[in-house]
């Protein structure tokens, strides 16, 4: 299997075999991202992924679930995603599952009837990064879709049978946006109903455009009982009528949460209101990662 650069999966990924469909992120314009930036975006042609695909067969035995990465592998073209996923079903028919990154525009721009071959065809989830549920926060970090387009999409990839995990980013509207961040992210999962919706909270890395505001005082960090109150105003505004799995087990959290919304949402919002009371159930500042 060849690699090129830094290789980034979602924490449920840990034990799936990866495979770099694009390299990079098409978009690579958030300001508070660095994973993608030393990456010129292109896609891989399709006869070097199988190549690739083919290798990892001859090495691991049993591969139960597979990711394609980079940033939006869901930015290929349909056919050549069908042809890749073509070539998994061949080499691992044990594979229960294929999983994708996908952007707001990479979902918008294919048909239903084209994310259906995708299910049918072994996508069974779509990763996509909404960050914040409030245009003010989404245009200040240069998200690239607004609201409206993310809810669409999300819709669009449960409609089509491929579950959707959304990710949004605790602290991202600093302290001055944190109560809209917070209210409007929970009104975009009321309103989306993704299968899973997973919190990561803000760390900047100083390669993030973003960190120049950090330092000069414009953009000013929440702290992590702020980030406790916002993750409490976010659940407060989330009602789903299915279930949805909510985490916020990242590395980057200081509170673990757990649970299966709508039915275990009075539980996450007692353990939040524990953590107000207790400091020291938060993690260190030291132990926290990207
Ligand atoms: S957050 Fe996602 S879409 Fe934005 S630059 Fe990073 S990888 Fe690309």
């Amino acid at each position: 299997m060849r690699y090129e650069g830094n290789i980034f999966r979602p924490p449920s990924e840990a034990n799936s075999l990866i495979v770099q469909v694009t390299i990079g992120c098409a978009h690579n314009d958030c300001t508070f991202c660095s994973m993608f930036k030393d990456k010129v975006f292109r896609v891989r042609p399709v006869d070097e992924v199988i190549e690739d695909l083919e290798g990892a067969r001859r090495v691991y035995g049993r591969v139960r679930r597979i990711f394609l990465a980079d940033g939006d592998a869901l930015a290929l073209s349909v056919d050549k995603l069908l042809a890749i996923l073509k070539k998994i079903e061949e080499l691992f028919p044990e594979a229960e599952r294929v999983a994708v990154y996908g952007s707001p525009q990479d979902v918008l721009r294919k048909s239903p009837e084209e994310l259906a071959a995708l299910r049918g065809a072994g996508v069974g989830i779509i990763y996509l990064g909404a960050e914040s549920g409030s245009d003010a926060v989404l245009n200040a970090v240069k998200k690239g879709a607004t609201a409206a387009e993310i809810t669409e999409a999300i819709v669009k990839i449960e409609d089509s049978g491929i579950d959707a995990s959304v990710t949004f980013i605790s602290g991202l509207a600093g302290t001055d946006g944190s109560d809209g961040h917070a209210v409007m992210t929970g009104r975009m999962i009321s309103e989306a109903q993704p299968s899973y919706v997973g919190l990561l909270t803000l760390m900047i890395d100083p390669a993030a455009p973003l960190y120049a505001d950090l330092k000069s005082g414009r953009f000013k960090l929440l702290s992590p009982m702020g980030v406790i109150d916002e993750t409490a105003l976010l659940l407060e505004n989330t009602e789903v009528r299915k279930d949805c799995v909510f985490r916020s087990n990242h590395a980057s959290n200081y509170f673990s949460l757990k649970g299966t919304l709508p039915r275990d949402k009075e539980r996450l919002l007692s353990e939040l209101r524990s953590a107000r009371n207790h400091n020291e159930l938060l993690k260190d500042e030291r132990f926290r990662l990207l």
